[in-house]
């Protein structure tokens, strides 16, 4: 089963408030969408430069999207979120 299909079978299931069914699903989803790839996000350099720009992770902003060695990294280093840098 792929990630969308497991995403798509948790929604659809009843929610229960307040439990710990409640709270693994809420969990699960948020985790499971970090699997799907989002391309960066293109912030403008705040100094008002306008031709330099960077990448940042589409869920959470942050700049460390590169690896120790400034390679593009399949995830965000502070969110687990996947990147598509295609
Ligand atoms: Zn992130």
């Amino acid at each position: 089963m792929t990630v969308k299909g497991t995403l798509d079978l948790i929604r659809n299931e009843k929610i229960f408030v307040n439990t710990d069914k409640a709270d693994a699903q809420i969990i699960t989803i948020m985790a499971l969408n970090k699997q799907i790839a989002l391309k960066p996000k293109t912030e403008r350099n705040k100094h008002g430069l306008p031709d330099l720009t960077y990448k940042v992770c589409p869920s959470c902003g942050s700049i460390y999207i590169y690896n120790a060695d400034n390679q593009k990294a399949n995830f965000c280093n502070d969110c687990g979120q996947k990147i598509d840098w295609s």
